[in-house]
């Protein structure tokens, strides 16, 4: 076996070298993505994510066992990371699997609606700028894909952020051409910022459900959303 030492160090020695070079070359890929998101970015501004669900509420179910809380998350915690070297002050209502309902709570409506007022109170403390919610549709047919953007129908800057988001979403290959539409949700009517919901895709559908829960994808929606924040914010 000793014969061999040699060579698999000169290999090892390679494969190392190989190894470093590319990670070299995705950590400056990665700078240069985020960069991007944020070239013209001002300092000061703080975005409240809310990566929708959690804890008892499990928002959308698969057959195959996926919840949608776990995907709000996972694609909220990117969009922090992209948002993060700009200097914004970026926040999550959840950074784990849990809700804001107390122990001993009854009624689906008022558990809701007692964790939904816990995110809108986190944002009023922080002084958020903006609100955005984050989610994953599913429909009975399983006929519909493609991201959604909400924001309340009586809200001007609302819109402005929810189409700024769009905007960028449908850039993503094979991603339906929505425009940004009105609602009149709970949480993005009872905000004092501008707020909106981003429907990042549909869990009922089979073809979107794989790609929803892959790093890569979930990095291509978190980009666009990043991307539709700060734009927001260099508006003059
Ligand atoms: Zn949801």
């Amino acid at each position: 076996m000793r014969k061999y030492v040699g060579i698999q160090g000169k290999k090892t020695g390679a494969i190392l070298l190989i190894l470093s070079v590319m990670s070299m070359l995705v950590i400056s890929v990665l700078w240069q993505g985020s960069a991007a998101v944020v070239s013209h970015y001002e300092k000061g501004h703080t975005v409240m994510l809310d990566p929708g669900h959690g804890g008892y509420d499990p928002g959308a179910i698969t057959k195959q066992g996926v919840y949608e809380k776990t995907i709000n998350l996972q694609i909220a915690q990117k969009v922090k990371e992209m948002l993060g070297p700009s200097g914004m002050g970026v926040f999550l209502t959840r950074g784990e699997d849990i809700d804001y309902v107390p122990d001993g709570v009854k009624g689906k409506t008022t558990k809701k609606q007692i964790d939904l007022n816990r995110r809108i109170d986190m944002a009023k403390e922080a002084t958020a700028d903006v609100f955005v919610s984050l989610h994953v549709n599913a429909t009975a047919s399983g006929q519909e894909s493609g991201s959604e953007t909400f924001y309340h129908y009586q809200s001007e800057s609302g819109k402005v952020l929810a189409e700024l988001i769009q905007q960028e979403m449908i850039k993503i290959p094979g991603m339906n051409r929505r425009i940004a539409k009105p609602g009149d949700f709970y949480v993005i009517k009872n905000t004092s910022m501008p707020a909106v919901i981003v429907e990042v895709g549909y869990l009922s559908s089979m073809k979107e459900q794989k790609k929803l829960q892959q790093s890569w994808y979930q990095d291509q929606l978190a980009r666009a959303i990043a991307k539709g924040i700060a734009n927001f914010f260099v508006l003059p």
